[in-house]
């Protein structure tokens, strides 16, 4: 039986609410939370964490990843980047396709202890052999409707969105097609369409018209030529109309896919991050993206505030994903899911993935990942790493 936790001392933070007083909050042996307020009397079987004074938020979401493991040859594992990292939910945004996601479920999801939810690929074989053998390699025979909803329809729990890498390397000659053949199977199915951006053909331009309210653009401050938002005023007006219509802006660093010059570009115009994600793989994860914390403090360093950027990860993920975000996320009765984090003054250099820097001036360090009765001490290994000069 796992012990009671007692987090003493955390300031819960989101945006909108504000809570001036410091508090301690129970969790009992079954990861529900059993009392929230000052001076709580510690039980016997418990363990206490004085946190000192540390920000409490829903626990962070990573909305692009990529976890599928051994089948796929850019996946990490979740344990790598999740709860020890603050992240309490990854999302696999696209690894695994019709053809072999029950190895998906069987292997990732049920074996992990992070929430695990996916973004299905439109092709049939997902990320198998990733931009060496594209997902749609075989043209539109990569794309199978009857099988991809029958995934959908026997997993609901787990895939909440299709995706579709929008670049002519994975796409081939099909262009804009496939993102149409992936809009019709997202509407077909009730799920949104997740849209990787990059290099065109398809063009930014045709992209955009095509999605609705919840669907979303991952890696949307890219600094691809022909394929980013701040070359052509035209492709950039666009990007903010869909924005004001409700489709969802997330970063969606990676190793090739986030601009600081972009990014600035597009936050001095009014066109911010509504989600705030790594896509961390095996080629990212040595840097420059390392972990989601470090790329939440490149997002304060660029000029967004402590507030917003939590909300990038916590209330604006749980959207796209369709789950509840009740305003009551820290009461009794509530399941658990907490990240427990301080900001840390710091003094060193980042790199986006064009190779720009960044001074770093502070730091999103998370102390305390919390999941129903299981919780974990955190770190950053890109902390640790940038600031040894490793
Ligand atoms: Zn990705």
């Amino acid at each position: 039986m796992n012990d009671m936790l007692l987090i003493r001392n955390v300031l819960a933070l989101e945006k909108n609410v504000i809570r001036q007083e410091l508090t301690d909050v129970l969790i009992g042996e079954e990861g529900l939370v059993l009392q929230v307020g000052a001076g709580i009397n510690a039980p016997d079987n418990c363990r206490e964490h004085d946190m000192k004074g540390a920000f409490i938020s829903r626990g962070w979401v990573d909305m692009h990843t990529h976890i599928y493991h051994g089948a796929t040859d850019l996946s990490l594992l979740p344990e790598q980047i999740g709860m020890r990292t603050g992240v309490t939910c990854l999302v696999d945004c696209g690894s695994a396709g019709e053809a072999n996601f029950k190895g998906f479920r069987r292997y990732i999801a049920e074996q992990a202890e992070e929430r695990i939810f996916a973004f299905l690929n439109l092709g049939s074989i997902g990320l198998v052999a990733c931009n060496r053998v594209s997902e749609l390699v075989m043209g539109y025979r990569s794309v199978d409707f009857d099988r991809i909803l029958k995934v959908i329809s026997e997993n609901r729990s787990l895939i909440r969105g299709i995706k579709i890498r929008a670049s002519q390397v994975i796409t081939g000659d099909l262009g804009i097609e496939c993102v149409r053949l992936a809009k019709k199977l997202a509407r077909i199915s009730g799920l949104p369409l997740i849209a990787h951006v990059g290099e065109p053909p398809p063009l930014l331009d045709e992209v955009l018209p095509l999605l609705e309210k919840g669907d979303v653009i991952t890696h949307a401050f890219n600094g691809k030529s022909g394929g980013n938002i701040m070359e052509d005023p035209l492709t950039f007006a666009l990007a903010k109309e869909a924005q004001s219509r409700g489709v969802v802006m997330d970063v969606g660093h990676g190793s090739a896919s986030f601009s600081f010059e972009v990014a600035r570009f597009a936050f001095e115009k009014g066109l911010v991050p509504d989600v705030i994600s790594s896509d961390l793989h095996c080629h990212s994860f040595a840097g420059p993206v390392f972990d989601l914390p470090t790329t939440l403090s490149k997002l304060i360093a660029l000029g967004m505030s402590l507030e917003d950027v939590i909300e990038c990860v916590t209330i604006a993920p749980r959207r796209v994903l369709s789950e509840s975000v009740n305003e009551n996320w820290l009461v009794p009765g509530h399941h658990a899911d907490f990240t427990v984090f301080t900001v840390e003054s710091v003094d060193f250099q980042t790199l986006d993935s064009m190779g720009s820097e960044l001074q770093i001036r502070k730091f999103i360090l998370p102390q305390l990942a919390v999941l129903g009765a299981n919780w974990k001490e955190c770190k950053s290994r890109g902390l640790e790493l940038l600031t040894t000069g490793n």
